[in-house]
């Protein structure tokens, strides 16, 4: 194998204390810490376009990161070639989205290997866990079945027992208007 630069980086990304919800991602050696960070961002539904991100080798992360990223890919650690980081197979380092809700994935390196696929157009999605769908509970008590986007932390019970889980049109109705909805990651 050649130098790192034009090897394919496989890493499974993890949320951290959620560690079934993962996806896999391909990226060459040679594209960046950006274009790793916008690629978790569309894999997790995180936003594309606010919320700074930023790769981290150890604990606390504010201490030991790679430099911030910002969405329009700018930012002190934007630039820095993931070749560049000196990962072997099996190292793991850190993610953090959002440094307000503090978002963090474990991003492990599977594997290092050659392209086979010329054609591929890195970085991509290869794989990821299969989906346990949450239904919105609104619609469910009119007989629909519509797959989950949210949950209302204001209707939902306080203890978390009773998750008021969403869909996206009942989002918008006037009864969560005021109240907190956080997106469900699958
Ligand atoms: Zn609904
Ligand atoms: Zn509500």
């Amino acid at each position: 194998m050649k130098s790192g630069i034009t090897a394919i980086y496989r890493f499974k990304v993890a949320l951290k204390g959620r560690r079934g919800i993962w996806r896999r991602i391909e990226i060459r050696g040679d594209q960046t810490l950006a274009d790793l960070d916008r690629i978790i961002r569309i894999a997790f539904n995180h936003d594309t376009w606010d919320h700074l991100g930023e790769f981290y080798s150890g604990k606390p992360w504010y201490r030991s990161g790679y430099g911030e990223i910002n969405p329009n890919g700018g930012g002190e650690g934007a630039k820095i070639p993931i070749a560049s980081l000196g990962l072997q197979e099996d190292d793991r380092i850190g993610y953090v989205y959002d440094f307000g809700s503090e978002i963090h994935h474990y991003v492990t390196l599977e594997s290092m290997s050659e392209s086979t696929d010329p054609a591929a157009r890195y970085p991509l999605i290869v794989s990821r866990n299969n989906p346990r769908y949450k239904y919105c509970v609104e619609c469910a008590a009119s007989g629909k079945k519509n797959v989950a986007t949210q949950v209302c932390l204001d209707c939902s019970t306080e203890d978390g027992s009773e998750p008021e889980y969403i869909c996206e049109d009942c989002g918008y109705a006037d009864k969560h208007e005021e109240h907190f909805l956080e997106d469900i990651v699958y």
